[in-house]
């Protein structure tokens, strides 16, 4: 049902076609599924919100919503699928808080599972390598809490903490710590997972290592995640958080790739572009309480492209004028704009909650629940000047529309083995478009103006052989699919056929399809 426009873009985009599918209110959900014994409940009713996400482009409506009480609910009823055969065409996808931009956990006809409805304790293992074991319906807010009455935290994050483990660890979950501990993905011990066939699996590095990394990074191809053990370290009490602004592009590169390379630095490396202008949806990100770094964002950048550079120190109160000196240190040596220093001093928690608060102010504006049509790439350091040069400078004239992320990372800290893909070179940029379309504007902050300059951009990528990545990616046709993964395609594919062979499972990332 999906034909392609161009690479990136659907039939069932709402601009060639209506994306809504409803279904007419005739379930197919079969009379032996739903009296299957569970612990939970599989229900038809109040299944619209299943539907939606976060991105609120693409809505789906599935048949039935299962709630499930126990990971054996989850079990059998893909079992009870699987052994239905290809001819149901009954589809499952595990949908943990929504957050997706493109429909990816929704399941046309299908079965969603809402995984945030398990609850079960998380048990906390201290000692030498410490870790916790989560239901990977967890927020991830909910472990930071849970983590710090031991002392402890997790290593790699998110920007964004009211996402689940299971929806992060499907795709990467990547913030600024990822330039020394790897994404999220790079931070799991072990993982618990009922595979399409309606398995439940154990898997680590050292056991059924296979599905393991296939899972990673996976886009929900193999497996639903039930359990997930999650690498820990001791947790600092404050942070440091500052801002400095370049007007140089090359200066503001050249620092953060320095600050990455080394392993004597900050313990959190961002940055963000401003492209002549301020306003509450291109700050809301940003918009921190304490006096300092918000101006970043707020400065008067006379019509000029700005970068501003993101960092953070973690410490202790007790190691206050240490950290001191060595922030003096680390900012000696860079190259910002004298005047820009903006720095703050937070708890861990302020830091790393900081988009949540900022997010709260939307949603009282209404503006929270609007479409997104955001676009995260990955960009080969050695492309990233040509990139910005012509993304920056000829395509986005303005950045009116949403907050633009941009820093790099060490591929040495990604474990190739996990299905992720990243671009080829040993350190690359992430870049994020973070847009927000207004209802009903057809102007440029409306939703099909945006899209058409995403397309712009991916457009110029290939025309330029940049060798760019789409991170969160989506394609709807499985030769853009090939293309994406490229020499891991094979894997991809001869793994889908081991642990989901019917093709049951997130349907919405459309990368393979059931028969029916
Ligand atoms: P969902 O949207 O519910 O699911 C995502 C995909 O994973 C679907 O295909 C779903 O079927 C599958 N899935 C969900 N749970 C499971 C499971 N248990 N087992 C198997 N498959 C599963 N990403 C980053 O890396 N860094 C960021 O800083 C960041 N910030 C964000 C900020 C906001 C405001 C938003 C909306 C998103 C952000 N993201 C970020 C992207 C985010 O990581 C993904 O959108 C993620 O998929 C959202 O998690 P979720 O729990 O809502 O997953």
């Amino acid at each position: 049902s999906c034909i392609m426009n161009r690479n990136h873009l659907c039939s069932n985009h709402p601009f060639v076609s209506s994306i809504v599918s409803s279904n007419s209110g005739s379930s197919i959900i079969p009379s032996s599924l739903k009296t299957l014994k569970l612990d939970g409940y599989l229900s038809s009713d109040n299944i619209n919100h299943a539907a939606n996400d976060f991105g609120n482009i693409y809505h789906h409506l599935p048949s039935a919503i299962l709630h499930p009480k126990s990971v054996s609910d989850i079990a059998s009823v893909i079992k009870h699928i699987f052994d239905m055969g290809s001819t149901s065409g009954l589809t499952v996808a595990a949908r943990g808080h929504g957050h997706s931009l493109q429909g990816q956990a929704q399941a046309y006809k299908g079965v969603v599972i809402n995984m945030e409805s398990l609850h079960q304790e998380m048990h906390f293992h201290t000692g030498e390598f410490p870790y916790v074991d989560v239901w990977a319906g967890e927020l991830w807010i909910n472990i930071l809490h849970e983590s710090l009455k031991h002392g402890l935290a997790p290593k790699s994050w998110t920007d964004y903490l009211h996402l689940t483990v299971g929806g992060t660890l499907s795709n990467a979950g990547i913030s600024g710590q990822a330039f020394r501990h790897g994404p999220q993905i790079n931070n799991v011990y072990q993982l618990e997972v009922v595979t399409g066939k309606g398995e439940l699996i154990t898997c680590s590095e050292k056991q059924n290592a296979d599905l393991f990394y296939g899972v990673l990074g996976g886009l929900g191809q193999f497996g639903i995640i039930t359990r997930a053990r999650i690498s820990l370290e001791p947790a600092p009490r404050m942070v440091k958080w500052i801002r400095v602004l370049y007007s140089d592009f090359s200066i503001f590169t050249e620092d953060q790739e320095y600050l990455i390379s080394s392993q004597d630095t900050f313990d959190y490396i961002e940055g963000f572009v401003i492209i002549n202008r301020t306003g509450l949806l291109n700050n809301w990100r940003f918009s921190f309480n304490p006096k300092d770094p918000l101006q970043a964002s707020h400065f008067n950048s006379d019509g000029k492209t700005l970068f501003c550079l993101e960092i953070a120190k973690y410490f202790n109160p007790d190691e206050t004028d240490i950290v001191n000196q060595k922030i003096d240190m680390l900012l000696s040596e860079l190259g910002y704009i004298q005047s820009t220093l903006f720095l703050s001093e937070v708890s861990y928690v302020e830091f790393l909650d900081r988009v949540h608060i900022s997010g709260l102010k939307l949603r009282e504006k209404g503006l929270w629940e609007v479409p997104h049509p955001w676009l995260n790439l990955l960009v080969p350091k050695s492309k990233i000047h040509n990139f910005a040069k012509v993304v920056f400078g000829n395509i986005l004239t303005d950045s009116s529309t949403g907050p633009i992320l941009i820093y790099p990372a060490n591929k040495s800290k990604w474990n190739n083995r996990t299905s992720m893909v990243t671009p080829d070179e040993d350190v690359f940029y992430q870049v994020a478009f973070l847009s927000s379309a207004m209802p009903s504007s057809t102007g440029t902050d409306g939703l099909a103006y945006i899209l058409a300059q995403n397309e712009r951009i991916l457009e110029f990528c290939e025309a330029a052989n940049l060798g760019v990545k789409q991170y969160l990616p989506h394609y709807c046709t499985q030769e853009a699919w090939r293309t994406h993964f490229g020499t891991q395609w094979d894997v991809f594919v001869r793994r889908k056929s081991t642990y989901d062979p019917l093709a049951i499972l997130a349907p919405g990332q459309q990368i393979f399809h059931k028969a029916s």
